[in-house]
């Protein structure tokens, strides 16, 4: 119902896409954002990356700016966290005391770092205030030392080694973004970090944190001015199983993004869902997840969109001025085709389950990524795997054109 209140948990990406959506489709309810940060709802994307080298406020960061919250009624609350839901009276309680009535709920909570026991005292890169921490720690020749080869890990070991520190990344795994990425995209981004002086150790966990560095279960010892853990994310869905969803590393709801509450949803990378492109169960941590959920979600509550939930996944990093763009989502062991030549400059590595299409990732090349997203949208049981694993043949033209009638 248009004037329904509705009450967003979360003032990241998710949570902010949502409110302004629902503007946006047209509901004329009350709506709430509820963050715990003490910001405006902000990207993080730049966190790892232009904020580490450049003295730029937040302003630039956020999702809008407040005029845009005051002109469209959403109220924006910073600094308030929801301990409870009460699913029976329908309100959320903050930690300060009030409870806010709502029709429908979006949970946004998304997701915190992965704590590693011993490492209490390291920094760790979620939030802004942590990257000003790191950003104020980096200069040229300190020994930096990033427990984690995944995105963080590997986006702050490159700013951190264009500002001229003595980098080393430990990973836990044989390879560097082992779950989202092919052992030669893997092998590849290892390689262009080693040639700008990043150390990759991998297969290798930290035994102890001490006092100037770090040791290695092998005994290495890494001397570090600074430590930086990176290990991944927990979600944040404590709330959502007190108050009796159903919660599976993550707040898993339908393939319409509503929880086991249908006064509930859930969106962002908090959200478990089953992923009609992939066929997949998965919780994405990406900006376009929490953009194309909170979207969707938006549309379902104003009505304006009807159905499940559909779009491809997508990602993208930046390490080294190279830029990783994935799109679709692969599983460990899926086959990967690589097209046109790694060490000669741009390339494309097709992930097959099967015959099936089922993601691409590029370095340096946004059309074939742009392609693969359309295609993974399509019907990729249709597409002609010699085709796709020929580099000649630009996935563009792969891509099926609409049907336009006879001239
Ligand atoms: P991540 O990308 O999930 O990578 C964490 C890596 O650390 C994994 O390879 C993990 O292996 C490894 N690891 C786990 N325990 C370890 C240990 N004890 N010692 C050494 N390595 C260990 O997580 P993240 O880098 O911490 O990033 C945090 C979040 O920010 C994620 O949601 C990420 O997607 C997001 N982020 C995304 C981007 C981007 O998309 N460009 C950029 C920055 C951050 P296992 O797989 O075995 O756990």
């Amino acid at each position: 119902v248009i004037d329904d209140r509705v009450v967003v948990v979360g003032g990241g990406l998710a949570g902010a896409s949502t409110a302004i959506a629902l503007r946006r489709a047209g509901h004329s309810g009350p709506i709430t954002v509820l963050g715990d940060e003490e910001h405006l709802p902000y990207q993080r994307p730049p966190l790892s990356k232009a904020v580490l080298k450049t003295a730029s406020g937040i302003d630039a960061l956020h999702v809008r700016p407040a005029a845009f919250y005051a002109e469209h009624d959403i109220r924006v609350r910073t600094g308030a966290r929801v301990v409870a839901v009460d699913r029976e009276s329908c309100t959320a309680a903050l930690e300060e005391g009030a409870a806010l009535p709502y029709d429908h709920l979006v949970l946004a909570t998304g997701t915190r770092p992965r704590p590693l026991p011993g490492a209490e005292g390291c920094l760790e890169l979620r939030t802004w205030a942590d990257a000003l921490a790191l950003r104020a720690a980096l200069r040229p020749g300190m020994r930096l030392v990033l427990v984690g080869g995944g995105f963080v890990g590997l986006e702050v070991a490159a700013v951190a080694a264009a500002i001229g520190a003595e980098v080393t990344v430990v990973e836990g795994l044989d390879r560097v973004l082992r779950r989202a990425l092919s052992p030669e995209m893997s092998a590849h981004l290892e390689g262009v970090h080693r040639e700008e002086g990043v150390r990759i150790v991998t297969g290798e966990t930290v035994s102890s944190f001490e006092d100037g560095g770090v040791v290695l279960g092998s005994g290495e010892r890494l001397p570090a001015d600074v430590v930086a853990v990176g290990i991944g994310v927990v979600p944040n869905a404590e709330l959502a199983a007190e108050a009796g969803l159903v919660v599976r590393d993550g707040i898993v709801v339908d393939d319409e993004l509503r929880t086991s509450d249908e006064r509930i949803w859930a969106v962002g990378d908090v959200a478990r869902f089953p992923c009609l492109i992939s066929g997949r169960d998965l919780r994405l941590e990406s900006v376009q997840a929490a953009a194309d959920q909170a979207v969707h979600v938006a549309g379902r509550i104003a009505g304006t969109v009807a159905g499940p939930y559909r779009a491809v996944p997508h990602f993208w990093s930046e390490q080294h001025g190279r830029r990783l763009l994935i799109a679709g989502v692969a599983a460990e062991g899926d086959e990967a085709v690589v097209r046109g030549d790694p060490a000669s400059g741009p390339f494309s590595i097709c992930r097959f389950a099967g015959d099936r299409l089922v993601a691409v990732e590029t370095i340096d090349q946004g059309r074939d990524h742009l392609a693969a997203r359309k295609l993974l949208a399509g019907d990729t049981a249709a597409l002609d795997r010699a085709a796709l694993e020929d580099p000649g043949v630009a996935l563009a033209s792969l891509v099926a054109r609409p049907v336009t009638g006879r001239a």
